[in-house]
């Protein structure tokens, strides 16, 4: 049993809802969630939603929602409802601080002396979507653009079906109009409410930001709202952001409603006026600060019903907190080299109560687990504690499910991938029965495409299965006795034994000459890797081609 197994019964199945609803408990999380959902009789259709404020990298963490958010979808979808699942790109949002390492259009993680990162200082307090593309050589209209374009990217390639949404095109379009006007027709309203949960709410605070015709930047110094108009007046006074003060350039002017925004505690519960949000999943992190806030805010400001709320645990990245300013994340298009995106989806299939680590360095752990779970739902394995969830999730977390699949184990994958040899990765694969002769040529195929992925696996981490076999002799200088002993087990192997009777010979045999047996393993790893170290080398030898063995053993190709 590995950790992740003696863990299972508390990784899988349902979690209790945020809220006090009745809900029958579920094996599936999601189906508690679709309870809660079709309990306040929602028309259709049911808008979930996620979003997230632009940053330096598109990374695995913004999945926490969309995936999440997907489940959901796809549950109530089964139940015959229509469903539109949104992520908002706040990209209105004032630029903070410039980001240490940004995500080019080809995924290549870059710091700032790639880019222009002078042009991104000038920007503090501007809008994402005002702000130049700091690549030139992608042909996205800005920074918000080219990070929401990216997201979009991840999400089609984990095959998730979700609607991205741009926060300014929803200003420009005048879709936020009517709910700035009631904001700010109940100004004091708003002020009462939002100053239980924020400092320095005073009579002079103006729910509504005002961006700079000048200089583009959004500004807090609001001096006159006409409603009428549906405009106010401002002085670019600059924000404070971070925790510093961003200047303004000290233009006077007027703005319409569609000319800035409003503060992000109003927003987001605007959002979900706007789109008529039934379902929003979010971190810890809103939980404790503007979900109560939001709540307040709908209820008491807007005079609308939230959400069915769901606040989910992080998960760490190799142990850390995800950071996209500490550089700690890892964007999806990394992942899907080493993971099929059905195992990706299965990560964030499990109990989102439950705080998780991926861990790098042991996707062959989650990839085991994946196949379990998958091997449940097809009743190839017997796990009382897994049974249900699996059969119940199972046919989401999968693009289509298929019973002919077959699986190579994740580091068996890893030691097919020591060899380039396509043919040569199918036979050991047979060999080891991983394959079977009714195998249909599809599963043969995307069996073996894990192999690239495990092999990329190693090369990422230079782990145990980061070796090659090489095609060639590699140049050798061996001791007479060791190239005597090379030759008997050459003969050994000629005679046809198994991989671990090989493996037990290398043991017995180096003694006969004189020769250590560390020595003797290197002379081989140095033969057959052109390394001093490798995998276990009798099983490793005992799946190869027998005659290509020998004539290697005997230094002859
Ligand atoms: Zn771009
Ligand atoms: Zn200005």
């Amino acid at each position: 049993m590995s950790d992740s197994d003696a863990n299972a019964d508390t990784d899988v199945g349902g979690v209790d809802p945020d809220s006090t609803a009745a809900s029958e408990h579920h094996a599936f999380w999601a189906d508690d969630v679709a309870d809660e959902i079709e309990a306040r009789d929602p028309t259709d259709p049911i808008v979930i939603k996620g979003g997230v404020s632009p940053s330096g990298i598109p990374h695995l963490g913004h999945f926490n929602e969309i995936m999440r958010g997907y489940y959901v979808a796809e549950v109530l979808r089964e139940r015959g409802h229509e469903v539109r699942q949104v992520f908002t790109s706040d990209d209105r949002d004032a630029l903070r601080k410039v980001p240490r390492t940004l995500a080019d259009a080809d995924w290549n993680l870059v710091g700032l002396g790639d880019v222009d990162a002078g042009a991104l200082g000038r920007n503090l307090g501007v809008p994402y979507t005002d702000i130049p593309d700091p690549f030139d050589d992608c042909d996205h209209d800005s920074y918000g653009e080219h990070f929401t374009a990216l997201l979009a990217e991840s999400a089609e390639r984990i095959g998730v079906p979700v609607e991205m949404l741009s926060n300014t095109a929803m200003y420009e379009a005048g879709e936020f109009d009517d709910v700035v006007h009631h904001v700010l027709s109940r100004a004091d309203r708003a002020r009462e409410v939002l100053s239980a949960y924020q400092d320095g709410v005073d009579d002079a605070y103006v729910p509504f930001m005002a961006q700079c015709s000048e200089c583009k930047r959004l500004t807090t110094d609001v001096r006159a709202i006409d409603l009428d108009a549906r405009t106010v007046d401002y002085v670019c006074s600059g924000l404070e952001a971070g925790g510093q003060q961003i200047e303004g350039c000290g233009h006077e002017g007027t703005a319409t409603f569609r000319e800035g925004k409003l503060p992000w505690r109003f927003e987001w519960p605007a959002q979900w006026q706007v789109l008529g949000v039934d379902f929003e999943p979010f971190g810890k992190d809103h939980a404790e600060g503007s979900w109560p806030s939001g709540e307040d805010i709908a209820e008491n400001v807007l005079e609308i019903q939230p959400p069915v709320p769901m606040t989910y645990e992080w998960f760490t990245l190799n142990g850390e907190p995800l950071s996209s300013s500490s550089g700690n994340v890892v964007t999806v298009d990394e992942v899907l080299e080493l993971l099929e995106p059905e195992v990706l989806r299965y990560f964030f299939a499990r109990n989102p109560k439950k705080a998780k680590d991926f861990d790098l360095s042991r996707m062959d752990q989650l990839v085991d687990e994946f196949d379990r779970f998958e091997q449940t739902y097809f009743g190839e394995v017997e796990d009382s504690t897994l049974q249900e969830f699996a059969e119940r999730a199972y046919p989401f977390v999968v693009d289509e499910v298929r019973g002919e699949r077959v699986r190579i184990p994740y580091t068996f994958a890893a030691v097919l991938g020591m060899t380039d040899d396509r043919e040569l990765r199918e036979q050991m694969a047979r060999n080891e029965g991983h394959l079977a002769d009714d195998t249909p040529e599809w599963a043969v195929e995307a069996a073996l495409a894990r192999v690239e992925r495990a092999r990329a696996w190693a090369e990422r981490m230079d782990n145990e299965y980061n070796y090659r076999l090489q095609a060639d002799l590699p140049e050798t200088e061996f001791d007479p006795s060791v190239e005597a002993a090379l030759d008997d087990l050459a003969d050994f192997v000629a005679a046809g034994h198994s991989g671990e009777e090989i493996q037990g010979q290398m043991y017995e045999l180096p003694d006969n000459y004189g020769v250590e047996t560390g020595d003797f393993f290197n002379a081989g790893y140095r033969l057959f890797f052109d390394a001093d170290s490798g995998p276990r080398l009798g099983e490793f030898l005992g799946e190869l081609d027998r005659t290509f063995v020998v004539r290697r053993l005997r230094r002859e190709e």
